[in-house]
């Protein structure tokens, strides 16, 4: 993948961790997409060493170590019009069933 810069000092952000983020409560951060999920989000947060600065990715883009597993083939859920990745046998969203898998 390509590096990450940090926004602010342009130093080379470095992987921290992968975590479930619960909806609802983490708001202040997610906005309006917190409105388009339900449950929990699955986030991969960097960190930058120089100036400390905190960069939230969504979490099913990167593997456990950080690496960009690039974009899953996906399917739109023909109930709620989510998106969720084509493997799945069902919406993870309202439960309808996959009509691609
Ligand atoms: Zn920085
Ligand atoms: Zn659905």
């Amino acid at each position: 993948m390509e590096k990450l810069n940090c926004l602010r000092c342009g130093a080379e952000m470095k992987f921290l961790a992968r975590e479930k983020i619960q909806l609802g409560q983490t708001g202040w951060f997610l906005g309006d997409l917190g409105n388009l999920l339900a449950g929990a989000l699955e986030t991969a947060i960097f960190t930058c060493p120089k100036c400390g600065k905190l960069e939230f990715f969504q979490g099913d883009l990167f593997d456990d170590e950080g690496v960009e597993t690039g974009k899953m083939a996906e399917t739109t859920c023909p109930k709620c019009g989510i998106c969720y990745e084509l493997d799945s046998p069902k919406c993870p969203h309202c439960g309808a069933k996959n009509e691609n898998w």
